[in-house]
């Protein structure tokens, strides 16, 4: 769930999120360690969080092209509250850092932070995407998003993001907890305002914590705006979404050299293609695979 609300005379934008289950879905998708699960998780709930305060736009990218261990994370949000993410590395890990956290700063390290704006072509008026790109300054995500959203669009921000990860005793990665949330503050918004904002987002605890022990999004930015009073705009459904499906993997296959569809007919009986962002696996098989070659042939012989 996530809500967008106002503050200020609409100078202050809010939105907050929990996303616990969106994050939980990405990480038993791709299999994440710890510290990726955390990584990745943060990278989803920033994206949603930074789409729903923007106006316009169709898609949200949000990447993060990086030396550390994780080798890269994507995420793309939608105008509607879904989101979908992949990582280069899910595997890869780190040692705790010194206060016993998972070093999220360490696995991704340094490198650029990009997000890229698309918007039109569901009406078919495609514009030229809004791109924005600063430096890595930290690796734990929310720092980074707020050093874009001031450098980039000249927004100055709070921004809180948290995943809880545990393990089972199994040792598969289980998500207790997510979310965040994002103050924006827009230009002329009154500055005793701002100061009071400031000193209570400095109190507030760990939005994990928040959430751990129930809170909804409302309850996030109650607690982040202290005797601020804010306005809810919208409320929505957030949750892990693909666009991926059989029916386009067959016609990527399709699209592929008949000499190639041949070869992978004979050698594997059938193809397998995998989405990245969502790690689906579709399996052509063989009956399918041989129709698509033989209608190649036949459209090539007219
Ligand atoms: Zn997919």
């Amino acid at each position: 769930m996530l809500v967008r609300a106002t503050a200020a005379d609409g100078l202050i934008r809010c939105m907050a999120a929990v996303t616990t289950n969106t994050v939980a879905e990405a990480a038993r998708r791709h299999q994440t360690s710890h510290t990726v699960s955390a990584a990745l998780g943060r990278t989803l709930t920033g994206a949603l969080l930074l789409g729903a305060g923007q106006k316009e736009f169709d898609r949200l990218t949000v990447q993060v092209e990086c030396d550390g261990p994780v080798g890269g994370i994507t995420a793309e949000a939608n105008a509607r509250g879904g989101v979908r993410g992949y990582v280069r590395n899910p595997e890869a890990d780190v040692p705790l850092n010194a206060n016993g956290k998972f070093d999220v700063g360490a696995v991704v390290g340094g490198g650029m932070f990009n997000v890229t704006y698309e918007s039109g072509f569901r009406i078919g008026l495609y514009r030229e995407p809004y791109r924005g790109a600063v430096p890595i300054v930290s690796g734990e995500i929310g720092e980074d998003f707020a050093y874009y959203l001031a450098k980039s669009e000249q927004i100055p921000s709070a921004v809180m993001l948290g995943v809880l990860v545990r393990a089972r005793e199994s040792g598969e990665t289980f998500i207790e907890a997510a979310g965040g949330l994002m103050i924006q503050v827009m230009p002329g918004a009154d500055s005793a305002t701002v100061a009071a904002i400031e000193s209570s987002v400095g109190r507030t605890p760990h939005t994990t914590a928040l959430i751990r022990e129930g809170a909804r999004p409302v309850d996030l930015l109650r607690a982040a705006l202290g005797d601020v009073p804010f306005e809810i705009l919208e409320e929505r459904e957030v949750g892990f979404e693909c666009t991926c499906s059989y029916d386009r993997a067959v016609s990527l296959v399709s699209s592929i050299e008949r000499s190639e569809l041949e070869s992978m007919l004979r050698e594997d009986k059938g193809a397998a293609l995998t989405c990245h962002f969502c790690n689906e696996t579709y399996r052509i098989d063989e009956p399918a695979l041989a129709e698509m070659v033989e209608r190649d042939r036949s459209s090539v012989s007219e």
